[in-house]
């Protein structure tokens, strides 16, 4: 079997017409979505996430005011900024991308979000809503994933077995919630997990987000499984340097019915989901 590839480019643009649209309609009646984009140092790969996040804001027709801060920024500079932004009316979004340098508790800025501008979702209120089943904003990554999966007719999962390899609060946990309130039977995975192929290999849905360059291998895949993998590495330079994901796609698509490519699979529609978030937001449909 030759796997189907899942296009998340195309997807991605689909959705993002929607959102242009909405967006327009949005403007119309005098509210121009808002996103501020915080990032902290000089990070080469978060410099390029934010540079694609801000782009693909202006070309929906979002505002989008980006804060560059230098390395050496202390916790109470940036938490300071975090509650201007939230007192201010015109943005309705706010992400600080991380990692954010050591000097500097993540976990304190994500409590400082306002959690109606929280469109990355990894606020306390916004977890727990999702893990009650009332979600408000979702992690942008997994809410991706969903959308591919409905995309090719899988919205619900009853009867099936979803395997999630990683356990974070950004993409592992949020996605294992997802998958659970689409009906799956679903087992997360992490590196405690003993034999995870004799796991991995029982999932109808499997869903790779563990940070480890080409991991999955097709002896870890059942034949016909749907295969999403979340991961973005960069090859060391003496192997190309390219980007791959925590796949190995060239074995695996050979065994899943269904398959994610890195690039151009879960990471356009990441960014698409922070605009579908950044719009909700704006809309205040989810507050009040
Ligand atoms: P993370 O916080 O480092 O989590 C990785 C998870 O993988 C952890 O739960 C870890 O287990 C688990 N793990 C590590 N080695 C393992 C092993 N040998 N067997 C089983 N589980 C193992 O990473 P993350 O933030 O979730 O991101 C995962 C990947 O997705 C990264 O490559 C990241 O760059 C990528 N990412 C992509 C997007 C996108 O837009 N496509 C967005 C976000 C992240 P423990 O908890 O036990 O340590």
């Amino acid at each position: 079997m030759t796997a189907i590839i899942i296009d998340g480019k195309a997807l991605a643009e689909k959705v993002r017409g929607r959102i242009a649209a909405d967006v327009a309609a949005l403007k119309a009646k005098g509210i121009t979505p808002g996103l501020a984009v915080v990032l902290v140092g000089d990070d080469p790969a978060s410099q390029v996430y934010v540079r694609n996040k801000v782009a693909a804001c202006e070309k929906v027709g979002m505002k989008s005011l980006m804060h560059k801060l230098p390395a050496t920024t202390s916790e109470a500079d940036l938490l300071a900024l975090v509650e201007t932004l939230n007192r201010d009316a015109t943005i309705h979004g706010i992400l600080v991308q991380f990692p954010v340098p050591k000097q500097i508790s993540q976990e304190r800025v994500i409590a400082t979000i306002a959690p109606e501008k929280d469109v990355d979702g990894l606020h306390a209120e916004s977890a727990g809503a999702l893990m009650q089943g009332v979600p408000h904003f979702v992690s942008c990554t997994p809410l991706g994933c969903m959308e591919m999966l409905k995309d090719i007719g899988m919205a619900d999962l009853r009867g099936k077995h979803a395997v999630v390899i990683g356990r974070s609060n950004l993409v592992g946990k949020p996605m294992a919630m997802l998958l659970l309130h689409a009906n799956a039977t679903v087992t997360i995975c992490h590196s405690g997990t003993k034999d995870l192929e004799a796991v991995t290999r029982q999932a109808d849905v499997l869903v790779a987000a563990v940070g480890k360059a080409q991991f999955l291998r097709a002896s870890m895949v059942k034949p016909g499984a749907v295969v999403l993998d979340v991961g973005i590495n960069r090859l060391p330079a003496e192997q190309g340097g390219g980007l791959v994901g925590d796949v190995d796609f060239e074995s695996v698509k050979e065994v899943a019915s269904y398959i994610t490519p890195v690039p151009g699979g879960v990471g356009p529609m990441t960014i698409t989901m922070l605009l579908q978030n950044t719009l909700m937001a704006a809309r205040g449909s989810c507050f009040g």
